[in-house]
C-alpha cells in the first residue's frame, strides 16, 4: 500500500532518501554530528542570505517554538511589538507577546488584504515605544504573500527592527535578510526545505543577538545562551533532535541538487497553478484573488451545497490517497491544499483531478 501525499503544509511528503537518512543513530557530543549541525547551519544562513551579517541558532521543537524564542530573546521586557495580523499565524504572534508580557499593538487585516507600508509607515511614527515589528511573510493561513520588501523598506527607514516568521516561504520565495534589513528571520525543518518536523531556527543579526543576552524569560528558549553554547562546543544546549537533523541534511543536500530556491518556488508555482486550474475547472472557487496567493498553499471555497461537510469529503479523499487540510478562516466555509513537499505535476494532477470527482460524486459539485 502506498503511503498516503500530504496536501499538508508541513508535516508534508518527504522524498526516501529524506527518510532514510533517518536511519542512523547519532551521538549528540560526536564530532560528527557537531560537523552535522554546523552544515547545516551554515546552509540555511547561506540561503537567508545572512552569511556575513547573521547566525542561524537552531531550536529543537516546532516552529512555534522558535518564534517564542525569537520575540523573547529580541525585544526586551521594555520593548514593544507591533505586529502585523491578516491571519491565524499573525494572531499567533500577538499571543506569543501578550503570554510574555512583552508590550505589543496590533496592525490587524482581513483574511483577504495585505498591510500596506504606508499605514505602517504611519503607525511607527505615530508610536515611538514600538522597537520592533514582527510579520508573517506567508499567512498560511489563507496562503497569503505579504508584501515583505516594502514592508520591510518602512520598517528600517523608521529606525525600528523586524522580524519575520518565515515559516512556509523560507527555502521556496526569494529572502535576502542583509538587503532587508531583516532583524530575524524564523523558519522550520518541515515546510518548504522538505525535512521533518522537530527543528525550528532563528536567523538573527549578530549585534542583535549580541545585545539579547538576558532578555529571555525562558530558560530553554534563550536564543543567546544556545548560541554561546554552540559556539563554544559545538553541541545543542540540550537533547538535539538528531534524526530531524540528519534528515534535514539530507533534505538540503536534494535542495542543493535540485538548483536551490529557483528551482523550489518554480517547481511549487507549477504545482499551484496546475491545482489552481484543475480545481477552478471544476467549477471551485479560489479565497484570494490572484495578486495575493503564495504558491505554497491554497483556499477553496466549499462548494456551496447545504449538505457539504468537510469531514466527509476529507474521509473520501484520503481514501483516494492524499491528505487535505481543514480551512482557517472563523467566517467563511473553506479548504485548503498545500502545494509543498515532495511533489510535482503527477501527484498534483492526480489530487485535482480526486477532488473535485468525489465532490461530484458526493452531489456537492454540478
Ligand atoms: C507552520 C507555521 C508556523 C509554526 O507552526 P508549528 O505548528 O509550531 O510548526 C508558524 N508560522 C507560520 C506562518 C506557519 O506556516
Amino acid at each position: 500500500m502506498r503511503e498516503p501525499i500530504l496536501l499538508t503544509p508541513g508535516p508534508l511528503t518527504t522524498s526516501l532518501a529524506t527518510k532514510t537518512a533517518m536511519l542512523t543513530d547519532w551521538g549528540s557530543w560526536d564530532s560528527r554530528f557537531k560537523a552535522l549541525t554546523a552544515s547545516v547551519c551554515h546552509d540555511l544562513l547561506a540561503i537567508a542570505g545572512g552569511l556575513d551579517s547573521h547566525v542561524c541558532v537552531p531550536l529543537q521543537g516546532s516552529g512555534t517554538f522558535a518564534v517564542e524564542a525569537a520575540v523573547a530573546n529580541l525585544v526586551p521586557r521594555d520593548g514593544k511589538l507591533l505586529v502585523l495580523a491578516g491571519g491565524a499565524y499573525g494572531q499567533r504572534m500577538a499571543d506569543i507577546a501578550r503570554y510574555l508580557g512583552r508590550p505589543y499593538s496590533v496592525y490587524a487585516t482581513a483574511d483577504d488584504s495585505a498591510p500596506d507600508a504606508a499605514t505602517l509607515a504611519m503607525l511607527l511614527h505615530d508610536d515611538p515605544a514600538i522597537t520592533h515589528v514582527g510579520l508573517v511573510h506567508c499567512e498560511t493561513s489563507t496562503g497569503m504573500l505579504n508584501p515583505l520588501p516594502e514592508l520591510a523598506a518602512a520598517v528600517h527607514a523608521a529606525g525600528r527592527r523586524l522580524i519575520v516568521d518565515a515559516m512556509s516561504s523560507f527555502g521556496a520565495l526569494p529572502i535576502d535578510v542583509a538587503a532587508l534589513h531583516i532583524d530575524a528571520l524564523v523558519a522550520s525543518s518541515n515546510k518548504c526545505l522538505e525535512g521533518v518536523p522537530g527543528m525550528g531556527f532563528v536567523i538573527v543579526n549578530q549585534a542583535s543577538l549580541a545585545q539579547s543576552a538576558g532578555n529571555s524569560h525562558s530558560l530553554a528558549l534563550d536564543l543567546h545562551a544556545q548560541q554561546q553554547y554552540l559556539h563554544a562546543s559545538g553541541q545543542w544546549r540540550y537533547t538535539p533532535p538528531t534524526h530531524v537533523v540528519a534528515a534535514l541534511r539530507a533534505a538540503l543536500d536534494q535542495y542543493l541538487a535540485e538548483g536551490g530556491q529557483p528551482a523550489r518556488l518554480a517547481r511549487y508555482a507549477a504545482n499551484a497553478r496546475l491545482l489552481a486550474d484543475t480545481l477552478q475547472a471544476g467549477g471551485l472557487r479560489p479565497f484570494l484573488p490572484p495578486a495575493l496567493q503564495a504558491p505554497i498553499i491554497l483556499t477553496f471555497h466549499a462548494p456551496a451545497h447545504p449538505d457539504y461537510r468537510f469531514a466527509t469529503f476529507y474521509e473520501a479523499v484520503r481514501e483516494q490517497g492524499f491528505v487535505l487540510y481543514p480551512g482557517k478562516l472563523t467566517t467563511q466555509e473553506t479548504f485548503r491544499v498545500g502545494c509543498i513537499g515532495a511533489i510535482d505535476h503527477a501527484e498534483i494532477g492526480q489530487a485535482g483531478h480526486v477532488i473535485v470527482s468525489i465532490l461530484r460524486q458526493l452531489g456537492w459539485l454540478a
